[in-house]
């Protein structure tokens, strides 16, 4: 064989949970450690890990995360209740997720990953959409409240210096529900400069939508945001690029969207990107076919895939069952992490090298090899296997 792949700098690698963590060894061990000399700084995100470390080790790394510049995650478990049944957990965890974004302060990119045979649900897709999602406030940061009886519901802001200003929400005549939200122009701004410095790094055009004919001061502010440093700090190397920025209603985003070939990225805000990445998702054809990039402001980068664990694939396998579960979002999250360290160390070889293994696996699936979850998708002839057989026909294809 000839001689492996060297790499300058680790990259960090964040191991998981359930089928995913099985997916995990199978990728290194058929993929990437027969070709590359895989230089990692591993951290094991794994519940049980996680749980033994109280949490410290999420945190270590994304500090890491910060100190390396590239960091690829396996999909990971969100505990509720019946995990800590499961495990026997000293308590509930957050996400590994919202904490890694958290230290990261980034904005999540989801891509989904095309195929001949798999064609979208909208017949004018040609190339992928990738949605930009605000990661930070709004509902997500919500406060609530039921409102029980006849009254009035404020909005007050009290200043440092004690000053307070009000803004009436509703005169109540009755029972009645009151929400108020948050963002900040601190987070807005960074999740601004993460959109424009990657649609420069894609060269792709991209949009921001939201609703401020109607959120007057809310989105108004959003899309003041954008616009500003776009004029102060991206005018010109958007031009110079070759690509467009816009801002547009998200009514209007969303009729666009649907008539278009495609090939750009749609930035939205925290709700807009949860419900829109679902769809665009399914209208691309799978989750198990959507990649998902985490990028902070300061140019850090995680890679992941978008879909969970897989948990019932992994009851399964741990039966003994063979599991045909779709490993390509977790191999493009390696190759995505591989290319990007290729990139920044300026190694050209890895740079190829993860390009390569990702046409191989496209190719695999157009030659109509794959798993159970695209085999009811894809049209044409078409043969199913299992996880390992299908990370081996991708071996297979390699270099060919
Ligand atoms: P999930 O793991 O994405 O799986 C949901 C269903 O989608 C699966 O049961 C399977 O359908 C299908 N699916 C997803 N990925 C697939 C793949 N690669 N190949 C084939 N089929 C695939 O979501 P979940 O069941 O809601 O969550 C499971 C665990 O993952 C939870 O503990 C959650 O906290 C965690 N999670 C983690 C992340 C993350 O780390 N980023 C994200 C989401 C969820 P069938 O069963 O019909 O085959
Ligand atoms: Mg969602």
């Amino acid at each position: 064989m000839a001689e492996k792949i060297q790499m300058k700098v680790p990259l960090v690698e964040m191991d998981g949970d359930e089928m995913t963590r099985v997916i995990w060894q199978q990728i290194k061990d058929i993929l990437l450690t027969p070709y590359i000399d895989l230089k990692t700084v591993y951290y094991d995100l794994g519940l049980k890990k996680r749980d033994e470390t109280d949490d410290r080790i999420t945190v270590e790394a994304a500090e890491a995360t910060v100190k390396y510049g590239v960091a690829v995650k396996c999909a990971t478990i969100t505990p509720n209740a019946q995990r800590i049944k499961e495990y026997n957990l000293k308590q509930m965890w957050k996400s590994p997720n919202g904490t890694i974004r958290a230290i990261l302060d980034g904005t999540v990119f989801r891509t989904p990953i095309i195929v001949k045979n798999i064609k979208p649900f909208v017949k004018t897709w040609e190339r992928p959409i990738t949605i930009a999602r605000h990661a930070y406030g709004d509902v997500y940061k919500g406060v609530e409240m039921k409102i029980t009886a006849k009254g009035r519901a404020e909005l007050v802001f009290t200043g440092e210096d004690g000053r307070e200003s009000r803004e009436v929400v509703h005169d109540f005549a009755g029972p009645g529900i009151v929400m108020a939200m948050h963002n900040m122009d601190k987070s807005i701004k960074s999740f601004a400069r993460s959109c424009f410095n990657y649609a420069l790094d894609q060269k792709k055009d991209l949009w921001f939508a939201a609703k401020d004919t109607i959120s007057k001061v809310y989105d108004h502010n959003f899309k003041d945001i954008f616009q500003d440093i776009y004029d102060r700090e991206y005018n010109e190397k958007f031009s110079d690029a070759g690509i467009e920025y816009f801002y547009t209603l998200i009514d209007d985003a969303v009729a666009r969207v649907i008539r278009s070939p495609g090939g750009f990225i749609w930035a939205c805000k925290n709700y807009d990107g949860d419900v829109m990445s679902d769809m665009v998702a399914t209208a691309f054809g799978s989750l198990a076919m959507m990649t998902s990039v985490l990028v902070s402001p300061d140019g850090h980068y995680e890679y992941e895939a978008a879909h969970g664990t897989v948990t019932r694939h992994y009851y399964q396998h741990l039966k003994g069952a063979e599991t045909s579960t779709n490993p390509v979002a977790t191999l493009f999250a390696w190759t995505g992490a591989l290319r990007k360290r290729g990139e920044l160390d300026g190694a050209g070889s890895l740079e190829q090298f993860a390009c390569e293994l990702e046409q191989a696996a496209v190719h695999t699936i157009e030659e109509g090899i794959m798993t159970k979850d695209l085999a009811v998708l894809a049209e044409g002839e078409k043969r199913m296997v299992n996880t390992r057989q299908f990370l081996e026909e991708v071996n297979a294809r390699l270099g060919r």
